[in-house]
């Protein structure tokens, strides 16, 4: 398939708004690609490059991008930033500056979708000191040969934000739907996988053997999730529960073969460099191959240390020896995936905790089974005392599913009712602040969209204003007076009084009071609120019954 073939879909995605016609769309076209084209089609679509269990990133910022169409455009980097600015949309400002340049006669070589995500492919393996000259070199080759439509695409692929609404669910069903099987089946696989690509892949050459797909180690899987609930409502729909300490610390997937050992974040980044003691320590606590579940936690004299301790370690890559010293870290290891060559995903979690406890030999996180709320209660006090952030309240029945976020696991901490949201926009601040952002817009997911819900300044001293701005200065996409757009890669936690309606911004509803209360550098911005849940919690709520 052609590159601008595949532009001319997603132009076409862009003009349908119904759910089932875009799948319908989609589903059309799977069938007739290639066997090298299917799963790059399946990715691209979604504004992912590459699977989701691979490590591998871009790495493209909007700098780079504005140099590689100067650079082809044959005019200033300010000229690109300029027009960006003017419209707002990267990619469109990007498909009309290439639409202005001047007819040359220089040889213009189709792209190919295969080639694109070869040249991309180079981009994220282009290390060390040079990197950035070789990324700029790939993308300028690129946009040399995009037409404008191309280009429109291509700069969204490069900062990962498609904006036709093609998310996971969508996607999945249009691969069930071009090859005729159940969706079910598909999403097992999925989440085996991990990657819808080689799922689209798999369902059109072997679909029998989508059921026999299996996870394996060192390919991380999504995690599970939980939602926000209570231990009533769990203990009234379930009867036993499950009830574990909610630990404040960081997700982590460990893999293990023999005498090989990789850990995963929750963003399924491998973090094994940065965590040499929670290796060790569950290498020494097992002689099984296996993949866990676990909270990695920082302890200081038996009482857990806040999150941000934790974190600092995941992202450390130099001199981990000088920070473990400070910062110790322990697993809390809380489910098991994988046993010596067999998934343990659709056993329940009764089954896969006695599993667990027979595979470890320490690091089990501590569970409690019960049947009654006062008991269950008891327990979460018990937590609170000791310094954890609430607890978890599971059903034992469950299997273990990727990457749902469902009431098989529900999380109950005091207080604060927060939403994890994508940062999009800021506000140049004024008087002191003038020099930083003031202001930040947030927003909510919908299939793949991200659509504004509110803008949050209260609660940020001015030393994590200072952070957040060297946190975000490159990362600007357009400015529009004091505004301006950025490039969605980071999560706000914010805290809030209600949600109400609002025609004010692209969701439909807005935050009351609006207050920041972390940056969640654990989540991506595919894991962020979600427009279903957002009216799933306005409809839930009775009177501004949230807190700030
Ligand atoms: P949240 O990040 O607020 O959605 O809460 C869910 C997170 O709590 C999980 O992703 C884990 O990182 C963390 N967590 C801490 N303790 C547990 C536990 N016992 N079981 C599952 N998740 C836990």
């Amino acid at each position: 398939m052609q590159f601008l073939e595949f532009a001319r879909i997603c132009e076409r995605l862009e003009g349908i708004s119904g759910r089932l016609d875009m799948i319908e769309e989609v589903a059309g076209v799977l069938p007739r690609l290639g066997d090298d084209e299917l799963p790059v089609f399946v990715r691209f679509i979604m504004g992912r490059v590459f699977p989701d269990w691979s490590t591998k990133k871009l790495g493209v910022g909007p700098n780079l991008l504005y140099d590689a169409v100067a650079y082809v455009i044959g005019r200033k980097r300010e000229t690109v930033r300029e027009a960006i600015n003017a419209t707002g949309d990267a990619g469109l400002a990007v498909e009309d500056l290439l639409a202005r340049k001047e007819q040359t006669s220089f040889f213009i070589q189709e792209l190919d979708l295969v080639d694109v995500y070869r040249e991309l492919g180079r981009m994220a393996a282009a290390g060390g000191q040079r990197s950035q000259k070789e990324k700029l070199r790939v993308a300028q080759g690129l946009f040399g040969n995009a037409r404008p439509l191309e280009g429109r695409y291509l700069t969204r692929l490069m900062l990962e934000e498609l904006r036709i609404g093609m998310g996971e669910g969508n996607v999945r069903d249009a691969v069930a739907r071009a090859f005729a099987l159940d969706v079910r089946l598909v999403e097992h696989a999925h989440q085996a996988m991990n990657d819808l690509g080689e799922v689209a892949l798999l369902a059109r050459r072997d679909p029998d053997a989508l059921s026999r797909v299996t996870i394996e180690p060192f390919r991380p899987v999504k995690m599970m999730l939980a939602q926000a609930g209570t231990i009533a409502g769990q203990v009234a729909d379930h009867g036993e529960v499950a009830v574990e300490y909610k630990y404040d610390g960081s997700r982590f997937q460990f893999h293990k073969v023999g005498g090989v050992c990789r850990i995963y974040s929750r963003r399924l980044e491998e973090v094994t460099e940065s965590l040499p003691d929670i290796a060790r320590q569950l290498m020494e606590a097992t002689d099984r191959d296996v993949i866990l579940d676990g909270e990695a936690v920082a302890v200081r004299d038996g009482r857990p240390m806040p999150f941000q301790f934790v974190i600092r370690r995941f992202r450390r890559k130099h001199e981990v020896d000088a920070m473990m010293e400070k910062i110790e870290l322990v697993p809390r290891v809380f489910d098991i995936l994988y046993i010596d060559g067999e998934s343990l995903l659709d056993r329940s979690l009764a089954e896969r905790r006695t599993i667990l406890e027979g595979a470890l030999r320490a690091h089990v996180a501590e569970q409690f089974r019960v049947s009654d709320t006062a008991a269950a209660e008891a327990i979460y006090a018990d937590a609170l005392a000791r310094g954890h952030e609430g607890v978890m309240v599971k059903v034992p029945a469950s299997p273990y599913t990727p990457g749902v976020r469902g009431r098989q696991w529900v999380k109950v901490k005091p207080g604060v009712e927060t939403l994890d949201l994508a940062v999009v926009g800021a506000e140049w601040g004024e008087g002191r602040r003038a020099k930083m952002f003031g202001s930040f817009l947030l927003a909510v997911q919908d299939q793949g969209r991200l659509l504004p819900v509110g803008k949050v300044a209260t609660g940020i001293t001015d030393e994590t204003l200072a952070d957040l701005y060297a946190l975000f200065k490159d990362s600007v996409i357009a400015h529009s007076g004091k505004e301006v757009t950025l490039e969605p890669a980071v999560v706000f936690e914010v805290g809030y009084s209600e949600i109400q309606t609002s025609p004010n911004y692209a969701s439909g509803y807005a935050l009351r009071f609006p207050r920041f209360v972390r940056v969640r550098e654990d989540k991506s911005v595919d894991e962020v609120e979600t427009l279903d849940s957002l009216a799933g919690r306005y409809g839930g709520q009775k009177n501004g019954q949230g807190s700030i």
